[in-house]
């Protein structure tokens, strides 16, 4: 007998108050605030207080159709948020109560803040948001490392965050079917050129498939693994980075690749003149990470390599390497993949959308086929800038 069913707002009322999380006299609201494909969000609003309730359901409506998804994700995300509290308090929603066989997470209600792709859309900057997520992602990213971990707690760990079903759609929806002629893909018809000069780009797709076979073996680090604009709430003030449904052990240049991937094309919407805050939060994301990521590696490190002279500079040119590359991935699968961004499909002008997703197109594969020759972050920029 399965222990799940699935809430109705009914009952999500009900739960909380039986968990005493609300008085059972207190009258509550409750309202689903979530997108419908992949999970539910019920929002419970009480006299002085206010709680968020997300429920996975048995299946994601991610090709067209019903397609039954393991609700083992409820878990691993809601063990990743707690992780993630555990290393960046900061910057993680707090965890009220989880239940695994209702594959739930209640926690903290954020509506006070917006998603961050949403406000960058409308022209906010949020200044303090790329600041917030080198730290978060340095700090999560380094302490569930080796470095930090030692061998034995770290593999034990990364055992409990398998995630075969998530990670099979990344490695399709990213790294895989935007280089065929997959039914998957999602484009518009005047595109058609661009895509097939892609799927036909044996150089660009060998380069693809060096990229997903780090993805598919590195293991260096519990990545949150959907870490895109969406993922994160902003305020001028405040970052919180959620729906980590996706983490598993991967390379340590992922996160950081899909954040920077989606400033850059939040920079595709904009004018020129308005691209500057986006520039800067690429430049100041590395730049924070990088530091936080050396002081966390000089501070606790179990490995016996790492004084060697040489080996956290070559470590970090390393992830630098592989991240511009993932970048490019993601830059080219939010553009002509299934899962597309409003920062470029809002754009209304048709000509002007064409030309954003055109430039998303060309610069993310020449971030992927050419990241050897880029060290910092100022270089990405500089090309982005330059145009391709
Ligand atoms: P999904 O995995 O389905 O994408 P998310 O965790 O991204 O689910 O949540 C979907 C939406 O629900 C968010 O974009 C946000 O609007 C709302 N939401 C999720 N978590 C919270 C929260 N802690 N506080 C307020 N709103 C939230
Ligand atoms: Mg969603
Ligand atoms: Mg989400
Ligand atoms: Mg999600």
């Amino acid at each position: 007998m399965s222990l799940y069913e699935s809430l109705t707002t009914e009952s999500a009322v009900s739960l909380v108050k039986k968990l005493g999380l609300f008085a059972e006299s207190e009258t509550l609201s409750c309202q689903e605030v979530g997108d419908g494909n992949l999970n539910y969000v019920f929002r419970i609003i009480g006299t002085d207080k206010s709680i968020i309730v997300k429920q996975a359901l048995p299946y994601a409506k991610v090709v067209g159709e019903s397609w039954p998804l393991t609700l083992e994700r409820a878990d691993i995300e809601n063990r990743a948020l707690r992780l993630q509290g555990q290393f960046a308090p900061n910057y993680a929603p707090k965890i009220y109560y989880s239940d695994k066989n209702l594959a739930l997470t209640i926690m903290e209600d954020l509506s006070h803040l917006e998603i961050a792709r949403t406000g960058l859309i409308t022209g906010i900057d949020y200044p303090l948001l790329a600041q917030h997520t080198g730290e978060f992602l340095a700090r999560t990213l380094y302490g569930t490392s080796d470095f930090a971990l030692g061998p034995q707690e770290k593999k034990k760990l990364q055992n409990t965050f398998c995630n075969p079903e998530l990670c099979d759609i990344t490695e399709g929806l990213v790294f895989t079917d935007p280089f065929f002629d997959a039914d998957t893909n999602d484009f518009e018809e005047a595109l058609r050129p661009d895509v097939e000069k892609i799927w036909q780009d044996s150089i660009l797709k060998l380069h693809a498939a060096q990229l997903k076979r780090l993805f598919l073996t590195s293991g260096d680090t519990l990545l949150h693994g959907d870490l895109h604009t969406g993922s994160i709430f902003a305020s001028k003030t405040e970052t919180k980075v959620i729906d980590p449904e996706f983490a598993f052990y991967g390379p340590f240049g992922f996160d950081i690749a899909h954040f920077t991937a989606n400033l850059f094309i939040n920079a595709l919407s904009r004018e020129e003149s308005r691209r500057t805050p986006i520039y800067a939060h690429v430049v100041t994301v590395w730049d924070v990470f990088i530091s936080e990521f050396t002081r966390l590696w000089n501070e606790n490190n179990t490995e016996a390599f790492a004084p060697t002279d040489g080996y956290l500079e070559w470590l970090l040119a390393d992830i630098f390497e592989q991240a511009t590359g993932f970048m490019g991935l993601e830059m080219i699968r939010r553009t002509i993949g299934l899962a597309h961004v409003k920062d470029l499909d809002g754009i209304e002008d048709e000509a002007m959308r064409l030309e954003a997703k055109r430039q998303s197109l060309s610069i993310g594969a020449h971030f992927v086929k050419d990241r050897a020759r880029y060290t910092t972050a100022d270089q990405l920029v500089a090309a982005f800038k330059e145009g391709l």
